[in-house]
């Protein structure tokens, strides 16, 4: 049976948007929940000690990556280090996730700051500027590879990632 929700349903907020999903590491496989055992391998193998547990369920910890500790340099070390299948080194450089500058932004607010800018060597970000002195992060997305490094350096938290919608199949 399907469910038909009203928009009156969404305006009073009863209706649950599905669940974010969670920054697997690179090379992480379809069913990478039912693959991976937790033991925790990848996270050792990581040089940027920039994976964390994530509890989940039934106190079950599984990996993801926490790009407030750093940046991921696509190494491919916590792949090579799972031996389950729910990572796999060649999947590595198929990483899904890109970088969203969002309103947390100091710069936006009129305060001077620049450093997701110099952090970004793939020069993915560019600043325009606004008047009263501020000045709007621009992002470029086919230049981002979705390391982090803007993360790991924003003051103000105010850098996000999400997985850009794949090519849609079947679509005219
Ligand atoms: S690819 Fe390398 S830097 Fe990135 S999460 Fe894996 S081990 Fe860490
Ligand atoms: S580092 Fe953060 S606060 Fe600074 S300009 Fe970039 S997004 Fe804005
Ligand atoms: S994730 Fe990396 S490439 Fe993308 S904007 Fe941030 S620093 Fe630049």
């Amino acid at each position: 049976m399907t469910t038909q929700h009203s928009r009156r349903d969404f305006l009073r907020g009863q209706v649950s948007r599905p669940a974010a999903p969670l920054m697997r590491p690179p090379g992480a496989q379809t069913g990478f929940s039912q693959l991976c055992n937790g033991c925790g391998a990848c996270a050792s193998a990581c040089p940027e000690a920039i994976i964390i547990r994530h509890e989940g369920p039934a106190g079950r910890s599984t990996p993801v990556v926490d790009f407030s500790k750093g940046a991921c340099t696509f190494c491919g070390a916590c792949a090579e280090a799972c031996d389950t299948g729910a990572l796999s080194a060649q999947a590595v450089p198929d990483w899904p996730w890109r970088a969203i500058i969002t309103d947390s932004c100091l710069s936006l607010g009129g305060i001077s700051c620049r450093s997701c800018e110099d952090a970004c060597e793939p020069r993915a970000i560019r600043f325009r500027l606004m008047t009263g002195g501020r000045a709007a992060p621009v992002l470029d997305s086919a230049q981002c590879t979705g390391c982090g490094d803007c993360a790991a350096t924003c003051p103000a938290g105010a850098v996000t990632f999400e997985q850009p919608a794949p090519a849609a199949e079947g679509r005219a």
